[in-house]
């Protein structure tokens, strides 16, 4: 494990509330993609499925026979897919609300990788933090939106 490497608190199903409590990013993104595979495979319907498994085979009657079909549509390596959007380690497309163990908010690298950081104000639980790097970037944005304002407000 490098030091870059979160650990997970959980995570859950950006589109049902099922919930995802592996402690690795790539253990983590494994259930999601099964879970994805299995519980959500309608939404893939315009795609077609990479692989497909028939399980069974039992005899009915006659010529038939029942099967049970698995379609896989998404891998591990989907999930972890650093797209533009991104939640946490995760392309948001598939999860909602990751939480991990002293990371920072914004980026999501782990303290021990990161220069410095803060504690941010906590109203939960659980202690948030964020690096130096984010919060001077944050702090640049802001300024930026108060002089957009003030220009705004000066025409
Ligand atoms: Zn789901
Ligand atoms: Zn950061």
């Amino acid at each position: 494990m490098t030091d870059n490497e979160p650990r997970m608190r959980r995570a859950e199903c950006g589109i049902c509330d099922t919930a995802f409590t592996d402690d690795t990013v790539v253990a983590m993104a494994r259930s999601i993609a099964q879970h994805w595979n299995a519980e959500h495979g309608e939404e893939f319907h315009s795609t077609q499925p990479f692989k497909r498994e028939e399980y069974g085979g039992q005899h009915l009657h006659g010529d038939e026979y029942a099967y049970t079909v698995k379609e896989y549509y998404i891998t591990v390596y989907d999930v972890l897919n650093p797209g533009s959007e991104d939640c946490g380690p995760f392309a948001y497309e598939y999860v909602k609300k990751p939480e991990a163990e002293d990371v920072c908010e914004d980026c999501w690298r782990t303290l021990e990788a990161v220069d410095g950081y803060r504690e941010l104000d906590d109203t939960g639980w659980r202690t948030k933090y964020r690096c130096d790097a984010c919060h001077q970037e944050r702090r640049i944005e802001r300024r930026k939106d108060e002089n957009q304002q003030i220009t705004e407000f000066a025409r």
